[in-house]
């Protein structure tokens, strides 16, 4: 039986047949050398990709322009022949798995910093400071501008060069193509700017002159954003028209995004947002072109993804960060087992915003081998077989025991309450968190498939542990809201309670209560947003200059816009010394001292880890034990997926 026929018809780019409709945008992974060089890691990170079943592979962001045009510590160049073996290596290794390989060629414009740009000022049409980055560009001099459209063309002549199968332009998401384009971006008055036409005629001049130089029928993407949402930029009525003249150049696919960095959640989304909420974007473009179009944006299932086609709204769906965290996506879905997809709860926070913004590499929450392909990609036989206790069942145990469990080992997995979870639970009640739900029901599923034996309800002791005679515990116990010592807090006369019991809903709260939470932090941002959605008058007090500073900057950006939104008070800076029943009071910058009404607290100050007793228990009985997740450090569900990966792999 054909799982998803429209999915997996063969598609179309120009000449260029594609063995399905999925195509793996570019993203970047900070997974090159530090030179920019093609790493080995990163050949196995797309080729894990390209032998789970993806039609078409868009090699992340290559630099036309180093350092100057660079937005990532460790982006690929290709702006001299001697890089060109590595990619020769990378599009002959997913090829060998019936893949097709374009590469993105790519200058950051204005949208970088001198830190990553190796001290350059960066350069964009205008000098339009960028507002995410905090950045002042200088303007390009018309000789520049045309020293570039030939350094388009130079590496574009290096991909055909390095057997890749086409190029793509990026001229989406606020980058320097997309900054010529706009008219938020795009001040000029002589030939690049001061008309549609005229800002048109960088993106087309590179176009025109990519094409003599490496034929007509060479495929060419060209990615844009049909809607930039933000003020003075590109909307979908200007889309429509930059569509028609790509395909008037002769562009042979077009790859409809949205967003530049000043609206960064509609480029790369936060969880509040719906499956496929931007395939109308590709919809109305489709409508007045008929070159191919690919549609992209938290597309995390192939039932939406089948449906997408079907109903002829684009021809070919990009899977971003679902690849990201499940590489053997198509192969699931072609196989009908798409009910084990890891689905990417887009977080954020193992991949894009949370690591490569901050120079670091590629990793996934969900996924713990993702840039670690080499490494983990095939779960080995451990080679002596054991009997592993699994105690508490978050996320951390239940990857550890399912890991421990697929290399072979007996597992029994403990948790005291009758649900499994663990905090996944609370952290999914947040205001658009429900996807985390999805990680949640995929690691119960996977615990089954992997043949863990599971007793939950059961507070294992070490007593009962021993009487199994295991060899090996792995700890996973978690963690526990602190109390903070301030007077007040232990006081029957005060409402104090903790953000965890607000958002696993076991308060009501009143119309236009008025609420403190006490703690700025993540927990403590969402708590208010939740309770703010709920209609109470919500201040939130941090000791802190600032709030949300442990959030990674793309959901950090979207939450403040929700708080800002919904009205709450933001008071950093400013210490509790004191709860009442009528509120809090505080003592701010220098000394002075206020007091912020509200007749609940809510106290989000942070967590400390539990079951440090039963670790000494189980270490005086000589039994090994292991602690994981936030039983050893408190940390994010990347955290705690990590460390019961690499506890179960090393038992
Ligand atoms: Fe998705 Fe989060 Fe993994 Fe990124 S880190 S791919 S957003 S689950």
């Amino acid at each position: 039986m054909q799982h998803f026929p429209n999915l997996f018809s063969e598609g179309k780019i120009g000449n260029l047949v594609i063995r399905n409709r999925i195509v793996m945008p570019p993203m970047a992974t900070n997974l090159a050398n530090e030179d920019g060089s093609v790493s080995q890691r990163l050949i196995d990170y797309y080729v894990a990709r390209a032998r789970g079943g993806v039609g078409l592979i868009i090699l992340e962001n290559v630099q036309i322009d180093y350092p100057r045009g660079k937005n990532i510590v460790c982006q690929l160049r290709l702006d001299d022949d001697k890089y060109m073996t590595g990619f020769f290596e990378l599009a002959e290794a997913v090829h060998n798995y019936g893949a097709k390989i374009f590469m993105q060629i790519h200058h950051a414009g204005r949208q970088t910093t001198p830190g990553i740009t190796e001290g350059l000022q960066p350069v964009a049409p205008s000098p339009v400071p960028c507002s995410f980055l905090g950045t002042q560009p200088r303007e390009l001099t018309i000789n520049e501008i045309e020293e570039l459209i030939q350094k388009f063309v130079n590496t574009a002549v290096r991909a055909k060069g390095a057997m890749f199968d086409g190029i793509e332009l990026h001229g989406a998401h606020g980058y320097l193509i997309g900054q010529f384009m706009s008219p938020r971006t795009n001040r000029r008055v002589d030939k690049y700017g001061g008309s549609f036409e005229r800002r048109m005629r960088f993106p087309l001049e590179i176009i025109r002159r990519i094409k003599e130089a490496v034929g007509e029928d060479y495929p060419i993407s060209f990615r844009f954003s049909a809607d930039e949402f933000v003020e003075d930029g590109n909307t979908l009525e200007e889309g429509k028209q930059i569509a028609k003249m790509l395909e008037d150049a002769g562009v042979h696919v077009l790859h409809v995004s949205s967003g530049i960095y000043e609206s960064m959640p509609t480029l790369l989304e936060t969880s509040r947002f719906e499956q496929g909420w931007r395939v109308y974007l590709a919809e109305e473009i489709k409508k007045v072109v008929s070159i191919p179009v690919i549609t992209v944006g938290v597309i995390r299932e192939p039932e939406f993804a089948e449906k997408v086609i079907a109903e002829g709204r684009a021809d070919f769906v990009a899977i971003g960060r679902g690849l990201i965290a499940d590489p053997e996506w198509a192969q699931k879905a072609k196989e009908g087992r798409h009910n084990e997809i890891r689905k990417c709860i887009s977080c954020n926070i193992g991949c894009i915003g949370g690591r490569v913004f901050h120079n670091l590499r590629l990793r996934c929450t969900v996924n713990p081998v993702t840039g670690h392909e080499g490494v983990y990609s095939e779960i080995k036989q451990a080679p002596v077989k054991k009997k592993v206790v699994v105690v508490g069942g978050g996320p951390a145990g239940m990857q550890a025991a399912i890991t421990a469990a697929k290399r072979g080992h007996q597992v029994i997995l403990y948790e005291k309450r009758e649900q499994l979870g663990g905090q996944l639970g609370i952290a999914s009640a947040a205001p658009g968190k429900a996807k985390i739900n999805w990680f949640r029901d995929w690691l119960e599923a996977e615990l089954s498939r992997a043949g863990v034996e599971i007793r939950s309800g059961v507070a294992a002791d070490a007593e009962t542990i021993a009487a199994l005679s295991p060899d090996y515990v792995i700890l996973a116990t978690g963690s526990e809201p602190v109390v903070p010592r301030i007077k007040g807090t232990e006081s029957e006369s005060t409402s104090v309670v903790q953000a965890w019991d607000v958002l696993a809903g076991k308060l009501s709260f009143e119309k236009d209560e008025e609420v403190v939470v006490v703690g700025g932090g993540l927990v403590g941002c969402e708590t208010a947003h939740y309770l703010a959605e709920k209609g109470a008058k919500v201040t939130v007090v941090e000791m802190l200059p600032d709030v949300a500073i442990d959030m990674e900057p793309i959901s950090r950006f979207d939450i403040m816009q929700q708080l800002t939104r919904l009205g709450i008070t933001i008071r950093t800076s400013n210490m509790v010394t004191e709860i009442t029943p009528e509120g809090v009071s505080v003592v701010g910058k220098e000394g002075k001292q206020d007091f912020i009404r509200g007749c609940r607290v809510v106290l989000a100050i942070g967590q400390s880890p539990v079951g440090k007793e039963l670790n000494k228990a189980l270490e005086d009985k000589g039994i090994p034990v292991r602690v994981i997740g936030d039983a050893g450090n408190v940390g994010k569900i990347i955290d705690a997926v990590s460390s019961g990966f690499q506890a179960a792999w090393q038992v």
